[in-house]
């Protein structure tokens, strides 16, 4: 079962589909993830991203598509998607090449949104995500996982932010009704603490055991 995650940044995609993750062996397609890792190591699509990316920008469809193919021919029993698709082009390449069977919208009020955003810190090291408030590190700016130092993504700063939630609200709320035109869109209260949310999510999805 291939699932899509929609929802602005810091409604809590990337902390479910970890969740599903070590429960259910998904694979995590964090697109976000992986048009930085390109541009970590510098790879001619890499420069070609930087400036959408660090302005908070939609990264054009054709480098999505290219970075998303590698994915398509892995034989894997289930794809989460996250973050991914965000434009209305995006959700027919998805409807034609890699079918979902359900998106879920986690839906969060932009003011929690950019509360949780710009209290967020990354590890350098592994990518590990923390929340200076909800989810600190137990020793300063250092990551409990491997000790790397903890920073800011480059793209959570305030411009950045709010580019990105206009982005969501004019280009990714008619993906929302694109699929539930389609029937398939489960839509989740993301407020609520991880927990909860992840217990709709497997109740939705029917992985209930
Ligand atoms: P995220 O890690 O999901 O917050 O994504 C970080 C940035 O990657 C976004 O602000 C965009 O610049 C780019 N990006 C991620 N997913 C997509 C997508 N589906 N389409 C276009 N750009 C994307």
């Amino acid at each position: 079962m291939n699932l899509a995650f929609l929802g602005i940044q810091g409604s809590g995609k990337g902390t479910q589909a970890g969740l599903l993750k070590k429960k259910y062996g998904f694979e995590h397609v964090n697109i976000g993830e992986l048009l930085r890792s390109h541009m970590a190591r510098k790879t001619l699509l890499g420069l070609k991203i930087t400036s959408y990316m660090e302005q908070g920008d939609l990264v054009p469809d054709n480098y999505i598509f290219t970075v998303l193919e590698d994915k398509l021919h892995k034989n894997s029993h289930g794809l989460i998607f996250d973050g991914f698709p965000r434009t209305i082009n995006q959700a027919e390449y998805m409807e034609e090449k890699i079918p979902v069977a359900y998106a879920v919208f986690f839906d969060l009020d932009d003011k929690i949104a950019i509360e949780r955003i710009t209290s967020r810190r990354v590890c350098s090291n592994c990518g590990r995500v923390y929340n200076l408030i909800l989810n600190p590190p137990k020793e300063d700016m250092k990551c409990d996982h491997c000790g790397g130092q903890l920073i800011q993504r480059n793209d959570d700063h305030e411009a950045a932010i709010k580019r990105r939630l206009n982005i969501f609200h004019n280009r990714t709320k008619p993906v929302i009704a694109f699929f539930e035109e389609r029937d398939c869109l489960i839509k989740i209260d993301a407020s609520q603490s991880p927990e909860q949310i992840h217990k709709i999510l497997i109740k939705e999805i029917n992985l209930e055991k």
